[in-house]
Order: structure tokens, then sequence, then C-alpha cells
């Protein structure tokens, strides 16, 4: 419908997997699909895809009511529970997973999903790079979206193109404290920077192009440790990006994955390990449940329908990343369990590694080590209390 705004809603979750945390059963996605296909009989949504990447059932909507819209939240989490059911028959591994509640209540977010959802008036082509990570955290697409929108050594259309050429506004998310920042890009890089090279706490929500507002990228910021208070699952997170005329070109937007670079997740969701950028026929973890992958399904939305996808990293352009992302899996796995391939500690909390050390605790005595130790926590890095 010309004029009127449509949203594309990516809402994502673990509802259990075959062979471990490995990938999702042909059978839950069917289950999924079937509550989808009645609601677009119904008029409720305009299109549908229904996808996977390693443990993560997927689901790519259009439709017409918005962000964050009830009904849409609702569908969703009933293509979940559905999938569940099937999940639970078949006794496949950690059936019903990132589920946490067992009512649902307006609104997906806060009870598991993931969720990536933006609504614009279409252009004549619209074209969308929806991505889907599986085994990391949304703070994984801090770097590659940082270098999309504002790094003119990946993104030659921030110099050339004058459409984009103002650059864009980053929407910065504090997911510790719940509260957002809205910094201007390229005249605030250094302040962007130091905000999200601290991934685990401050994540790239939103992206606008400066010139007219017009929302450019957005990603999931669920995190469930965070939601639940211990570890549950990684986060898997899903992002959109809109591409081409005015926006960065398709080839500009995956140019940014090409980078494996390291992020949180992996096994137990308690390593670093670099981010593979592969097609769907590769979207299943294996080694040490991993490494973490990144698949990116390119749409065209016309009149409201998704036209698609194309398998976009499924091309020999990025097997050099796919092999230096094996190099880094050879020498991070070779610390075991040492930092920094385990995470830190502030992270290792929501493990049941706590419970390990608890054990522990009785047998340390006092030693004199003949100072005493200044320990400083920063509670813009750490959410702690800043101690005297
Ligand atoms: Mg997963």
């Amino acid at each position: 419908m010309p004029g009127e705004k449509v949203t594309l809603s990516v809402i994502k979750a673990d509802i259990g997997s075959l062979a471990g945390h490995h990938k999702v059963h042909p059978d839950t996605m069917l289950a999924a699909s079937r509550i989808l296909a009645e609601a677009k009989k119904k008029g409720v949504i305009k299109s549908f895809y229904v996808t996977h990447v390693g443990d993560d059932l997927q689901l790519i909507m259009t439709h017409y009511k918005g962000v964050d819209n009830p009904e849409i939240h609702e569908l969703a989490w009933n293509a979940f529970k559905e999938a569940t059911k099937v999940a639970k028959d078949l006794g496949l591994y950690a059936a019903g997973q990132d589920l946490l509640s067992d009512a649902f209540s307006g609104n997906v977010r806060g009870l598991g999903p993931g969720v990536a959802e933006m609504e614009f008036v279409e252009r004549p082509s619209e074209p969308v790079v929806i991505f889907m990570a599986d085994k990391t955290e949304p703070g994984a697409f801090n770097l590659p979206f940082y270098k999309i929108f504002a790094d003119p050594f990946n993104t030659a259309g921030l110099v050339i193109d004058p459409r984009m050429h103002d650059g864009f506004i980053f929407e910065i998310l504090d997911v510790f404290e719940g509260k957002m920042v809205r910094l201007s890009a390229p005249e605030e890089l250094y302040d962007i920077l130091a905000l999200i090279g601290t991934p685990s706490r401050y994540v790239i929500k939103r992206v606008y192009r400066k010139s007219d507002g017009e929302i450019a990228g957005v990603v999931s910021s669920e995190r469930l440790n965070l939601i639940a208070g211990k570890y549950v699952g990684k986060d898997d997170p899903v992002a959109i990006a809109r591409a081409q005329s005015g926006f960065p070109a398709v080839g500009e937007i995956l140019e940014a994955f090409s980078f494996p670079h390291l992020v949180a997740g992996w096994m137990r969701g308690s390593h670093h390990g670099p981010l593979m950028p592969v097609g769907l026929k590769d979207a299943k973890m294996t080694r040490f449940d991993g490494p973490p992958r990144v698949v990116a399904l390119g749409f065209q939305i016309h009149n409201g329908e998704l036209i698609g996808p194309a398998d976009l990293f499924d091309d020999p352009a990025f097997d050099e990343a796919r092999r230096l992302a094996q190099l880094i899996t050879d020498y991070m796995r070779r610390h075991g369990p040492f930092m920094p391939h385990r995470l830190g500690p502030e992270e290792m909390e929501y493990t049941t590694l706590p419970q390990v050390l608890k054990k522990l605790h009785d047998r340390f005595k006092p030693y004199e080590l003949g100072y005493k130790p200044v320990i400083k926590h920063s509670e813009e890095l750490s959410g702690e209390e800043i101690h005297d």
C-alpha cells in the first residue's frame, strides 16, 4: 500500500534443538510455519519466512501493525509455543529453553525471544539484509554496524554518496541500566567507540540516517542472562539493515563481516571466538558448539511482500574470512579454560562457575601481601558501585 508504513519483524527463539545445541529440527519449523500461514490467511501478517540458524528458530514477518504490536508478538509467541510442543514430543534438547515465562503479556521482549523490528515507508525498491547469529550476544553486531554506518574504509558511500555524507545517528543501549543515548557520527565517533567497545553492556540498538531521520538499522538487544539472572542460553541476536539508494550498498553491509572479529558466546556462552559468516547450509554448530556464526539473508520488500531470500554469505568471496575464522578457532581453543578464551569473571557470574568456586571459599586462609590492594571498579564499565 503506497505511502503506508510497512513493518519488518524478525523474532527468534531457541525452543529446542537436535543433537544438543546443533540445529533446529525441521518439524518444529513446520509447526511455526503453520501458525504463521494461518495468520497470513487471516490478514494479520502480509508475508513471512521461517528459517533457522543453529539452534535458533527465526520468524521473519511483514505486516502493517507497527513495531511492538501485541497481536504480532502474540503470534510469534504462539508459533514458538507450537514449535515447543513438537520439540517436547521429539525429546529435543532444551525444549522451550528461551520461553522464560508461561504466560504471554502483550510483548515478547523480556520473555526470552530476541526481537528486531523496523517500520518504514517502502521505497520503489526496498532491499534489506537480515542478519541472524548463533552462539553469541547482541553486542556482536557493534563492530560490524559501526563499520557499516560510520567507517569510510568499509563504506565508500559515506564519502561519495551525498545522501549518506552527513552520517548516521547511533542509538546505543546500556543493557545493565536500561538507558539509551543518541550519538552522532562522524562528529562523536570517539564517544561512540568509547561505549560500544564494551559490547557486553553497550549495544547499538538502532541507526538512523541523519539527513532525514530514516531508520537504517536495528539490532535485537535482549540479554537472557540479565532477564533470568543466570545462564539460560546465549542471547543469539538478529539484526536488520536497509540497503542501497541513500543507505549503504548490500556489498558494503556484507563487507563489515569479512573480518571474523572475536565475540562472546560459543561453548556454554562462556568463551570468546570468531564470528564466522556462513550460508544457511553451514548454519549449524559443531566444533566446541561453534564457532559462532552469522547468516545474512537479502530480501526485497515489495508491496509488503518478502521477495527472496538471497543467501548472501553462501559465496566463495567469504571463504578467506571463514578460513581466518578457522585459524582463530584453533588459536583460541588452545587456551582451554584460560582467559581471554574463557570470558571474564563479570560474565562468568551468570554461569555455573560460581557454584564451583564456592566450594573453595572456606579453604582460603589470610595471607599478608605486604601492601593494601586498591581495587577500582568503574561503574560505567562494570555496572558495579564505585568503591573508595
Ligand atoms: Mg542459539
